[in-house]
């Protein structure tokens, strides 16, 4: 689950993090008059989970409050495209107001999990502030890359050392940045995050370390123990995948028009492919898993046709475990649950695949039956035309 900035930023403020100082969030339909600021310039920034913000006009500096009002007038309700949005970008429905900060320098520092190791990893530069894909690939020499142990953390002596690679010399600092660096893994560690990302970590004017933009990413399948993020709003997914959500589907919204209704992740993903090599475009990945029952292939057929783009629907089921003939009885009953008004193209394979054909055929429904999955595909595909 990714949470974007000032989400992040609470969890900085619990370890301790420091961060710039919060007037607050507003939503569309508030303004700026809500928020008690005592100082300016505050700097606004869209709070949309996408990083780029700042070169594509999400992050403003604001010097009184007038102008405060018409850059927030401005953003809220406005379509952000970064580098990371893609072309239709992400409307802009919060923005957050922090006191502003006098730059002097620009840190990258994050903690990945490094799937080569095993391990979270601390990816650090003294070069922060612009892309750090950009600056690996220009001036990879400058990336510092620091293994962590998930049992201890960030020991002592590797949190001097990077603030040495780092240039963190002045006294103040350096103990300021060696109990940040630890903080920030006991975020990653303890949070079952993939990623947490500073950039910039910055030093200011006045020699204070701030954490002033967060990138958080949890690993979903830890959610269930930590509540205060499974609360959190939902804002990478459509409705449709909510509603898949809540009951166990694996859904995933995509552009075509050919309903997938799979089981197997595996098996799912090579359909959207041959899909694709028939000339079509897959309307959704849909995984209704290995034990697929009457219940949950009638939800997954609901969640499949709320999607109004889809003009066939292709059933692509391999009866390993469960063997055919019951998967057939499982689709028949299910298509007499709900209401098809498109044509549902089956592929069955596997154990008892001759039963679970005749039980297809004997329906009484029309159901367009395919013997392998080039042949469904381009079945599905050619009805949707
Ligand atoms: P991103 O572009 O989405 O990563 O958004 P950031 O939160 O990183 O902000 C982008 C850039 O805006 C930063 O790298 C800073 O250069 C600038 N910026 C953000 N906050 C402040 C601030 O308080 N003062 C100044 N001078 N610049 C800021
Ligand atoms: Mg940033």
């Amino acid at each position: 689950m990714k949470l974007v900035e000032y989400e992040g930023k609470d969890l900085f403020i619990k370890y301790s993090i420091p961060t710039a100082k919060r007037y607050g969030v507003i939503k569309i339909g508030e303004d700026i008059s809500k928020l008690k600021i005592d100082e300016y310039p505050v700097v606004i920034k869209a709070q949309v989970l996408a990083g780029g913000r700042g070169k594509a006009g999400g992050v403003k500096i604001a010097k009184n409050e007038s102008e405060a009002k018409e850059i927030i007038k401005n953003m809220l309700g406005m379509t952000l495209v970064t580098h990371q949005t893609g072309g239709k970008g992400i409307k802009v429905e919060e923005v957050l107001v922090e006191k502003a900060n006098d730059i002097e320098r620009e840190i990258y520092i994050s903690v990945i999990m490094d799937r080569k190791i095993s391990s979270p990893t601390i990816i650090a530069s003294k070069e922060g502030g612009m892309s750090i894909e950009e600056l690996a690939k220009d001036k990879p020499e400058l990336i510092v890359k620091m293994p962590v142990d998930v049992e201890t953390g960030l020991m002592d002596w590797q949190a001097r050392e990077l603030a040495y690679k780092l240039d963190i010399t002045d006294k103040s600092l350096f103990c300021e940045f060696t109990a940040f660096a630890k903080n920030l893994v006991k975020v990653f560690i303890n949070y079952d995050a993939n990623l947490v990302e500073v950039n910039p970590l910055i030093i200011t004017k006045e020699k204070k370390l701030i954490a002033l933009d967060s990138k958080v990413i949890v690993d979903d399948n830890s959610l269930f123990r930590h509540k205060d993020i499974a609360s959190l709003p939902d804002r990478e997914s459509s409705e449709l995948e909510k509603e898949a959500k809540k009951i166990e589907i694996n859904y995933i919204g995509l552009d075509g028009s050919v309903g997938c209704m799979v089981n197997g992740a595996g098996l799912a993903m090579a359909t959207l492919d041959t899909i694709k090599l028939a000339g079509g475009d897959a309307a959704n990945f849909l995984d209704v898993g290995g034990g697929a029952n009457v219940e949950q292939i009638t939800n997954a057929f609901k969640i499949i046709l709320k999607d109004p783009k889809v003009k066939a629907v292709l059933v692509n089921i391999f009866g390993g475990i469960m063997k055919c003939d019951n998967i057939a009885k499982g689709i028949v009953e299910a298509a007499k649950n709900v209401d098809i008004k498109v044509p549902v193209v089956v592929r069955l394979e596997g154990t008892n695949v001759k039963e679970g054909k005749e039980i297809l055929k004997n329906s009484g429904l029309k159901f367009e039956q395919a013997d392998s999955l080039w042949d469904g595909c381009k079945k599905a595909v050619a009805l949707c035309k």
